[in-house]
């Protein structure tokens, strides 16, 4: 019989063999701009030092390492549910749980998702983050696929989105990138937030936010605002959150699903079930991030430094989008977008030539990482595209 040693080799995501052509490239002043991490001015991904501080005060008082349980650190989700949930902290019909980063917190969503409701579609912009539809269908549901960036007028195509609701079957769930999406950077404004959550309302949508980049657009506040009038609007959303973005911990992996339902008790039953989906796969989420997360927020003096530490990466995404967005007519959208990441309008034989002439290594599609190079490169970067352009 056939064993493991007969798989087919992996189709290898184009993202990861751009990290090896990277790692091959021999100039010293080559520009990774493929990578996802926030980058300095210095182009440096620092542990803020809000972090490092809780890490120190976690490691000088932890007594003791023993199993938490499938929750997490509850005390965790009790200093986030505020920060994701605002106004709707205080209500008793969401839940929330601490994941491993915001990939398990969307594993969690979905998988809930199909074992609740099997024959649910779940409706996608593209293009999206190249890990949602491996999760999706990881979870066995039907997706349906709709416009999200209108790629010749360089912004969110928001008719599309609008009539994929409207045709949507009612318990379809609408899956939104909260803030900052990923690839385009392209987000939804607040009145558009305001009519997709109607239309779900109506419709009876339910919907699943990714929210892994809160704080890196307009705002920590701002950036929730989409999660706010959805649960404003719906009785069942589910909310995927990360913080391993605005606390700089990637590798720590620190998440937590929300989930929002009509009552309390119908929220502490599929809690339940949430917590043994979480079981099969890795029964309790790891603890050293979210607790030193927690320690950040619990403590008024590391709150405001994050908080600033958050503020000041945002400023700098926002302020390199300007100096990309004025160095070409052509690239002025870029200043309307927000978060990391962006499209160039580039072909992939341009993209490739820039790789070979210039060193600059962004993905095959265009997507590129705003912060992924240092304040010193930046007009050489845009001199390049620019020039590619041409
Ligand atoms: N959603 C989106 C849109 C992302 O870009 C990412 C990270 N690249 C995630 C979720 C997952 O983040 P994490 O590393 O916390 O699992």
């Amino acid at each position: 019989p056939k064993g493991i040693a007969d798989l087919e080799p992996v189709v290898s995501d184009s993202l990861l063999a751009l990290i090896g052509l990277i790692a091959a490239d021999p100039r010293t002043d080559k520009i990774d701009v493929g990578v996802g991490v926030f980058r300095d001015g210095a182009g440096t991904t620092p542990i803020p030092a809000s972090v490092k501080e809780a890490e120190r005060r976690l490691v000088a008082n932890q007594e003791t390492k023993a199993y938490l349980g499938g929750w997490g650190d509850r005390g965790f989700t009790a200093a986030l549910r505020p920060i994701v949930l605002g106004g709707h902290a205080g209500d008793a019909r969401i839940a929330g749980v601490q994941t491993p980063g915001g990939c398990g917190a969307l594993f969690l969503a979905t998988r809930l998702i199909k074992l609740a409701r099997p024959e649910a579609r779940v409706l996608v912009g593209t293009p999206t983050w190249p890990n949602h539809p491996p999760l999706l269908k990881g979870a066995g549901l039907e997706t349906v696929e709709y416009r999200h960036y209108d790629f010749e007028a360089r912004r969110i195509d928001f008719e599309a989105l609008r009539r994929a609701a409207e045709q949507a079957n009612v318990g379809d769930v609408l899956l939104l990138h909260g803030c900052c999406h990923n690839p385009t950077g392209a987000d939804l404004g607040e009145e558009q937030w305001r009519e997709v959550a109607a239309i779900a309302s109506e419709r009876r949508l339910t919907p699943l936010i990714d929210l892994a980049y809160q704080g890196f657009g307009r705002g920590l506040d701002e950036d929730a605002y989409g999660v706010r009038v959805m649960l404003d609007a719906c009785d069942e959303v589910l909310i995927a959150q990360s913080c391993d973005k605005n606390f700089g911990v990637y590798r720590d992996r620190v998440g937590s699903m929300w989930l929002k339902t009509g009552s309390e008790q119908a929220t502490a039953n599929a809690m339940a079930h949430v917590l043994q989906i979480a079981r099969e796969a890795w029964s309790m989420p790891p603890d050293h991030g979210a607790a030193t997360a927690r320690i950040v927020l619990e403590d008024s003096g590391l709150r405001q430094q994050w908080l600033g530490e958050v503020a000041a990466m945002r400023d700098r995404i926002n302020a390199v989008r300007r100096r990309i967005a004025d160095s070409d007519p052509r690239l002025a959208y870029i200043a309307n977008e927000f978060g990391m990441f962006s499209m160039m309008p580039l072909s992939k034989a341009q993209v490739v030539g820039l790789r070979e002439k210039h060193g600059i290594y962004m993905a095959d599609s265009g997507r590129f990482n705003v912060v992924g190079m240092a304040d010193a490169d930046i007009d050489r970067f845009c001199a390049a595209v620019v020039e590619a352009l041409d």
